[in-house]
C-alpha cells in the first residue's frame, strides 16, 4: 500500500481505497497540525470511536497524559523535520481511559514542512507484550526456582539448566550444557533401574523418584527427581525437563527418626525393641545350631542417688560414659542395649558361655568401677550384673530376661558390686517378693494390719523418758509379722509408702493427743519419715493438717529424717525442712553416720537432734574408731547447738560409755524393746 498517496488522489478509486485502508489491522490515520484529517476504522476501534468520530480531533486523544502528547510531539517532529520515520513503542490511551502498548510509525509527506501532513500507523501490542511478559515471568521461574531445572533436547543433551542446578550440582552451565547427564551419575544405580525409567518417559511421558547421582566435589547425593517429556505438534520428542531437589537432608531426617526408632536417644545404644528383634533372631539361630546365649543384665548400684544429688545431666554424662565403657569391654558383634534408667542389657552369642559371661562381667565391673571425672565431679560407680543362659535359663525372651533380672536383684542382695549367674532359687525369692508385694497392696486398703510400736528414749541425765519413737508393725494372716525393714523397701518401690506413712503419722499423731489427755508426760512422739514422703509435695502442709485434725501440739512431734534422705534430696532439703521447723514440730537426723556427710554441712540445716546410728553404738566399746566417731559426734553436734541421741543402746557399758561423753538420749533395748501403746504409758509410768 502506497501510504504517502493518500489523500492526493480521493477521487475515483476513493470506495475501493477505504475498503483497503479499512482492512488493514493496524490503524491509520493522516494528520495535518497534529489534528486527525483522516483515519481507517481499525485506528477508530483501536481508540475506541465510533465511525467518523476520530476526524477533526487533535491527536492528543491517542496519548495518556498531555504531558506525554507534547514530550511525543517534540520527539518526532524533529525527526519528521529531518527526513526521517518515526517508529517507536510506547503506551497509548484508550477513550475508556484504558491504556494499551502499541507502535507508533509515522512519515511526513513534505519533510520541509511536517505539520502540513504525516502519515500514521498505530499497532496494538497487547497481545505481543503479554506474551513477552509471560516468557520473562517464566524465565524469572525457572531463575530463581530452589528447584533444579535440567532441560535436554531429544538426544538427552543439556540445553538449558537454573541457577539452583549449578548449587545443587556444583556444576556451572557452561560445564553441563551440551553434555548427557550421565557424567553425574553415582553408580548406584543399575542400567536396569535406567532402562525402567526410560521406558515409563517414553510411555507415559513422566517419570519421578529418588535417584542417587554425583556432584563436581565428588559426593553422592540423593535427590527427588521429576521429568517430563516435551513433544511438538507431531508427537516428536524435542525436550525433556528434569526438576530435582537435593533430599540429603530430608533422608537424613527420616534416617534420624528410624534410628530414634530403634535406639536410645541419650547413648545411642540399641534400645529395648531392637534388643528383642535382635534376641528373637539370635535364639532362632542358636536353636539351630544348638549353641549358647548368654543374657546380661547391668544395673548401676548408686546411679539415682548420683542422678538426684548432682542433677540429671551428671547422670547423662555418667550413663554415656558407661555405655561407652561396657561396649569397649566387649565385642563388636556382642550386642549392648540400654533399656531403661540405668539399665544395660549385654547379648553374648560366643562359644565359650558360660565362661565368657565370667570374663567379660569381670571385664565390665572393673571398667565401668573406674572414677568418673565430669566438670569439677569426682564420681564412682559400680554395677551389679545378673546372667542367663540360653537354653539353660530359658527358651524364650521373656524367661531369660526375667532370670537374668532376679539374678541382677540376687547380685545387688549380695552387697553390689559383683555378678551372680541365674540360679532357680532365685525365682522363688522374687516370687516371695510379689507374694509380699499383693499382700501389702491388701493391706493397704484397710490398715487393719497394720500397727504401731513405741519405744522410750531416756535421758542420761535425769532417767526421764523424753519421748517415743513411733515404729511401725505388719502383722499379716499369711505371710506373719513382717519386718519393717523388708516391706518398707517395697512400699518405696511400688510407690505405696506415702500412704503408710500418712497413716503412722495420724495414728501417733493420735496415740500422743491421747496420752496428754491422760496426762502422761512422755515428751515427743518421734516419726519415721521415708524419703519419698519427705520429697511429696507440701509435705509441711500434711504435717500441719494432720496435728490439726488430730489436736496434737506440734512441739510434741518429731520427725525423723535420715542422713541420706537429707543428702539425697540435695538443695530443696533445706527448704522443706524449714518449712517443717515453720509448722513447730522437732527435727532429728536419723542412721547419722551411715552417710558421707559432714557435721559442717549439717550446718545449713535447721535441726535439732542427730541421732547416732545402731551400728556404732554396737562396738562403741570394742571398737576404737566406732568409739572415735561416736565422741566426735557427740562433741561437734553440741558445738553446734545439736541434741544427740544414741540408738540400738543394749548394754550397760554401752550406757556408761556415752554418759561418760555427754550424750543427751539414749533409746534400745537396755531399757525397753518398742511394744505396744499400753505398755509404752505403763513403761512411762512406772519411771
Ligand atoms: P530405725 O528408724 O533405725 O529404728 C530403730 C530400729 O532399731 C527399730 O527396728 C528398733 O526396733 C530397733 N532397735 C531399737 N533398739 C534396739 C536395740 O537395742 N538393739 C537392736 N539391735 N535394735 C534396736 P524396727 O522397728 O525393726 O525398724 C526398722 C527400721 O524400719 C527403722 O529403723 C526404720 O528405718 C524403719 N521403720 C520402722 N517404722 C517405720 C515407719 O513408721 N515409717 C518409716 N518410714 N520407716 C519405719
Ligand atoms: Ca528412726
Ligand atoms: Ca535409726
Amino acid at each position: 500500500m502506497r501510504i504517502d498517496g493518500m489523500g492526493i488522489d480521493p477521487v475515483e478509486e476513493k470506495e475501493d481505497q477505504q475498503a483497503i485502508f479499512d482492512a488493514v489491522t493496524v490503524g491509520i490515520a493522516l494528520l495535518r497540525d497534529r489534528r486527525i484529517e483522516r483515519c481507517n476504522r481499525r485506528m477508530e476501534e483501536l481508540f475506541g470511536f465510533g465511525p467518523g468520530e476520530m476526524v477533526g480531533r487533535p491527536s492528543r486523544v491517542w496519548y495518556p497524559t498531555e504531558e506525554c502528547y507534547e514530550r511525543v510531539g517534540q520527539a518526532v517532529y524533529a525527526d519528521l523535520a529531518a527526513g526521517r520515520e518515526v517508529s517507536h513503542e510506547l503506551e497509548f490511551m484508550r477513550r475508556d481511559g484504558n491504556r494499551f502498548w502499541g507502535r507508533q510509525g509515522g512519515r511526513a509527506i513534505d519533510p520541509a514542512d511536517p505539520y502540513a501532513g504525516s502519515v500514521w500507523i498505530i499497532e496494538d501490542l497487547t497481545e505481543e507484550y503479554e506474551a513477552t511478559k509471560e516468557l520473562q515471568l517464566a524465565r524469572k521461574v525457572f531463575e530463581v526456582s530452589s528447584e533444579a531445572i535440567m532441560i535436554t533436547d531429544a538426544k538427552n543433551r543439556i540445553v538449558s539448566v537454573n541457577a539452583a542446578f549449578q548449587a545443587i550440582t556444583g556444576y556451572s552451565r557452561e560445564e553441563v550444557v551440551g553434555r548427557d547427564p550421565k557424567f553425574m551419575g553415582s553408580g548406584r544405580h543399575s542400567p536396569a533401574f535406567f532402562a525402567t525409567m526410560w521406558e515409563t518417559l517414553r510411555d507415559s511421558g513422566h517419570w519421578e523418584g529418588e535417584i542417587w547421582d554425583k556432584r563436581k566435589s565428588g559426593d553422592c547425593y540423593p535427590k527427588w527427581l521429576t521429568i517430563d517429556t516435551i513433544r511438538d505438534d507431531q508427537g516428536a520428542v524435542t525436550h525433556h525437563v528434569a526438576v530435582f531437589s537435593d533430599i540429603t537432608e530430608r533422608k537424613a531426617t527420616e534416617e534420624r527418626i528410624a534410628f530414634l526408632a530403634h535406639h536410645d536417644p541419650l547413648t545411642g545404644l540399641p534400645n529395648r525393641l531392637t534388643l528383642t528383634l535382635h534376641l528373637e533372631h539370635a535364639i532362632e539361630q542358636a536353636k539351630r545350631d544348638q549353641l549358647r546365649i548368654g543374657l546380661m543384665f547391668i544395673d548401676l548400684d548408686n546411679f539415682k542417688r548420683i542422678n538426684d544429688t548432682l542433677g540429671h545431666h551428671i547422670g547423662d554424662l555418667l550413663l554415656c560414659e558407661v555405655a561407652r565403657r561396657i561396649r569397649g569391654a566387649v565385642r563388636e558383634s556382642d550386642i549392648v542395649a540400654r533399656i531403661g534408667g540405668d539399665e544395660f542389657v549385654l547379648v553374648l552369642e560366643r562359644s565359650q558361655l558360660p565362661n565368657d559371661a565370667s570374663v567379660v562381667s569381670q571385664k565390665i565391673i572393673d571398667q565401668v568401677g573406674e572414677p568418673y571425672r565430669f566438670e569439677s565431679h569426682e564420681l564412682h560407680t559400680t554395677p551389679s550384673i545378673g546372667i542367663s543362659i540360653y537354653p539353660d535359663d530359658g527358651e524364650d525372651i521373656e524367661t531369660l530376661m526375667k532370670n537374668a533380672d532376679a539374678a541382677m536383684y540376687h547380685a545387688k542382695g549380695l552387697g553390689r558390686n559383683n555378678y551372680q549367674f541365674y540360679a532357680q532359687e532365685m525365682n522363688a525369692a522374687a516370687s516371695e517378693r510379689l507374694r509380699l508385694e499383693s499382700r501389702l497392696r491388701l493391706a493397704m486398703a484397710t490398715s487393719a494390719d497394720f500397727s504401731l510400736c513405741y519405744q522410750p528414749q531416756i535421758d542420761l541425765v535425769t532417767g526421764h523418758i523424753v519421748g517415743f519413737e513411733a515404729l511401725i508393725r505388719w502383722d499379716d494372716s499369711e505371710l506373719g509379722r513382717v519386718p519393717p525393714d523388708r516391706f518398707i523397701p517395697v512400699a518405696e518401690e511400688i510407690g505405696l509408702i506415702c500412704y503408710i506413712g500418712s497413716w503412722v503419722l495420724h495414728t501417733a499423731c493420735q496415740q500422743a493427743r491421747a496420752w496428754l489427755d491422760e496426762g502422761l508426760a512422755f515428751g515427743r512422739v518421734a516419726v519415721n519419715v521415708s524419703p519419698q514422703q519427705f520429697r511429696q509435695p507440701r509435705f509441711a502442709d500434711l504435717v500441719r493438717t494432720i496435728l490439726a485434725e488430730t489436736g496434737l501440739p506440734a512441739a510434741a512431734l518429731e520427725l525423723e529424717i535420715t542422713e541420706s534422705t537429707l543428702m539425697e534430696t540435695a538443695d530443696t532439703a533445706v527448704s522443706i525442712l524449714n518449712e517443717l521447723k515453720e509448722v513447730g514440730v522437732a527435727l532429728a537426723v536419723d542412721d547419722f553416720g551411715t552417710g558421707y556427710s559432714s557435721l559442717a554441712y549439717l550446718k545449713r540445716f535447721p535441726i535439732d537432734c542427730l541421732k547416732i546410728d545402731r551400728s556404732f553404738v554396737l562396738d562403741i566399746e570394742s571398737d576404737p574408731s566406732d568409739a572415735a566417731i561416736a565422741i566426735a559426734v557427740i562433741a561437734l553436734a553440741h558445738s553446734i547447738g545439736l541434741q544427740v541421741v544414741a540408738e540400738g543402746v543394749e548394754t550397760e557399758g554401752q550406757r556408761d560409755f556415752l554418759s561418760r561423753y555427754a550424750c543427751d538420749r539414749v533409746q534400745g533395748y537396755l531399757y525397753c524393746r518398742p511394744v505396744p501403746a499400753p505398755e509404752a504409758a505403763q513403761f512411762c509410768r512406772q519411771r
